[in-house]
């Protein structure tokens, strides 16, 4: 036994995708203390790491460091005699041009354990996503994957051009980019017929994805020099003609656009993943924080009165969960609401309340605060109310009620906060026009919006999530480009599917 009980795990990180990655591979990320991960993963799989683990980028091409073999060696082993749990990400499928053989010998030599976890190799996903079968029953009984650098120092044999052109199946390049009018040139000399079908498949798995159509007697001028750059797969044979312009994947609604998820950080989760579902290049900037009430006495006399009222109104999900995380930091819990109603302004609300297991009573057709006092007044006459909402609502909920006659309090239980400065290559993305639209879910985040990036707004098109919103972008003078008709999240991404 050594003297260490760190171990290596090799793991595939798919071709792009963060969703293509095996659940295995997902658990060993989540444990690991550091995560050693090649240039072409997507820096999105990380996210699986535990934010406390150390994640080092072994380089890339594009800023000119990369490490070289004996040194990733060095530092992988030195982690592991650490008696860290190491991950080596690794894109695609380790084995696979992976120099995987290299890695192992290294770490058998030092005496560290190691496991491999397969990965979806670039291959499969370009065959998958751009609907190209790679085996067929009449047009291809095989498959080889070859690279297109061969390795120069490689002692004898070298890629057999005679033998590859007699293939009788499908030949996928990898890493052939640059060199194709080699290979291909190759390949026509030893007998491959210039009209054999390709298909180039570029950024594979991702919203960038492109495919291009060719054949091989024109794929060294389709590939010459800065024409199309890696990383690509390059598919020849016969199966290359059953591929169409339009798979599953580019058809979807909202693909090729770049979309701006602006929500606090917490609760941006779903409107990203139906906005990739969509097809949608999804980038990130909160323009409000989401923080408990910074002076918690009002809402802890509330909690304690809470016999006193017959109604608590939600206007929205924050409220729930800061409530009820309040309630329960003062050691209660449900039974503490006894017999109070329970009115909801909306469906995300409602389901914040269904999360927790509590029922909905009263919950208005509209998305909204005008909907809600229609339907709580007769309801809620010569009733006490307590309206739990945050720092910077609206007022009408408490105004219409206290109105009407009704006993109304309110509570502020958490409060928002503008984001001042938005990430700098978010903000260089939409000056220079590379934003298509920009998801503006309340009043609070347009108005933060509006301080934020100020006339760059107008670079991309604004999606509101309901007509007060929209106003208070009109109002500064960036009128939006679509309103949701239903005031909801998936309203919303209907409505910017609908303008598409
Ligand atoms: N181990 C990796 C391959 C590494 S070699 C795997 O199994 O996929 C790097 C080559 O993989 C690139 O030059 C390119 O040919 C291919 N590749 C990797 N990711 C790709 C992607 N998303 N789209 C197209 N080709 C990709």
């Amino acid at each position: 036994m050594p003297p260490f009980h760190g171990k290596v795990t090799f793991v595939g990180a798919g071709p792009g995708d963060p969703e293509l990655l095996t659940l295995r591979g997902a658990e060993v990320l989540g444990q690991a203390d550091i995560v050693f991960y090649d240039y072409l993963v997507n820096p999105l799989q990380l996210r699986r790491a535990a934010p406390a683990a150390q994640k080092v980028c072994l380089g890339s091409h594009r800023d000119g460091r990369i490490l070289s073999q004996a040194e990733i060696n060095k530092h992988v082993i030195c982690a592991a005699h650490k008696g860290q749990q190491v991950v080596r990400l690794k894109g695609g499928d380790p084995s696979i041009f992976g120099r995987l053989s290299e890695e192992i010998a290294a770490l058998e030599d030092a005496g560290v354990s190691y496991e491999i976890i397969p990965g979806i190799t670039a291959a499969l996903a370009a065959s998958s996503h751009a609907g190209i079968p790679l085996t067929h029953r009449q047009r291809a009984s095989c498959v080889a994957f070859v690279t297109g650098q061969e390795c120069r120092d490689k002692e004898g044999a070298e890629l057999d051009f005679s033998k590859l052109s007699a293939f009788p199946g499908t030949l996928v390049f990898y890493m052939g980019v640059t060199t194709a009018p080699v290979w291909a040139v190759e390949l026509m000399a030893h007998g491959k017929p210039a009209k054999t079908p390709v298909v180039i498949v570029r950024h594979c798995s991702l919203p960038a994805q492109c495919t291009v159509r060719t054949t091989l007697g024109q794929l060294p001028e389709v590939l010459s020099p800065g024409k199309l750059r890696p990383p690509a797969i390059v598919i020849v044979g016969d199966v290359a003609e059953e591929s169409s312009s339009h798979t599953w994947f580019t058809s979807r609604p909202l693909f090729g656009s770049r979309a701006l998820v602006t929500r606090a950080a917490h609760q941006s989760g779903t409107m990203v993943d139906q906005l990739t579902e969509l097809g949608a290049s999804v980038l990130m900037q909160p323009a409000i924080e989401i923080t408990a009430a910074a002076d918690h006495r009002p809402l802890d006399t509330a909690i304690d009165n809470l016999a006193h009222y017959d109604w608590l109104v939600f206007s929205s999900a924050n409220g729930v969960q800061y409530f009820l995380a309040r309630l329960r930091q003062l050691g209660g819990d449900l039974r503490r609401l006894g017999s109070c109603r329970i009115a909801a302004i909306g469906p995300a609300t409602a389901a914040a309340l269904e999360a927790c297991f509590l029922r909905t009573d009263l919950q208005p057709d509209e998305n909204r605060a005008e909907a809600l006092v229609e339907k709580l007044v007769p309801l809620a006459t010569g009733k006490r109310v307590l309206l739990l909402r945050g720092s910077r609502g609206r007022e009408v909920l408490q105004e219409s009620l206290g109105e009407a006659g009704i006993d109304v309090e309110q509570v502020v239980v958490y409060q928002s906060r503008d984001i001042e400065q938005a990430e700098p290559t978010i903000a260089a993305a939409l000056h220079s026009g590379e934003v298509d639209w920009i998801t503006v879910t309340s009043s609070a985040i347009a108005g933060s919006l509006v301080r934020m990036f100020g006339e760059d707004l107008k670079q991309a098109r604004l999606a509101a999530i309901s007509p007060l919103t929209a106003s208070v972008l009109e109002e500064a003078g960036f009128p939006p480009a679509v309103v949701a008709k239903e005031y909801t999240t998936s309203g919303l991404l209907e409505a910017i599917v609908g303008e598409q």
